[in-house]
């Protein structure tokens, strides 16, 4: 019993080393997006498929929602007029 507490407590500790050495330590870097986060992994101006993490330049929120695109002119175009990309949707 005090053994398994132990080993659960140490691989608490070792995730949350590995978690502040990961994140968190960007200088010059771009903020790092993940799809994870998105509502849906498609660029809703290009209709592209966001494959990757690294395929996401930029996100915004609409209606309650994350987009994600590919470029930042993506971003651009959709913030000027969102529903001509998102069509109609309750808000
Ligand atoms: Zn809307
Ligand atoms: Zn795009």
């Amino acid at each position: 019993m005090k053994h398994s507490f132990f080993l659960s407590l140490a691989i608490a500790v070792i995730f949350s080393i590995t978690a502040c050495s990961g994140g968190g330590e960007s200088k010059t870097e771009a903020p790092k997006y993940q799809l994870s986060q998105l509502s849906d992994a498609i660029d809703p101006v290009c209709k592209m498929k966001l494959a990757s993490d690294d395929g996401i330049a930029a996100i915004t929120e609409h209606g309650g929602k994350t987009y994600g695109f590919c470029a930042k002119g993506c971003k651009t175009a959709f913030e000027k007029d969102p529903h001509k990309y998102l069509g109609d949707h309750a808000h």
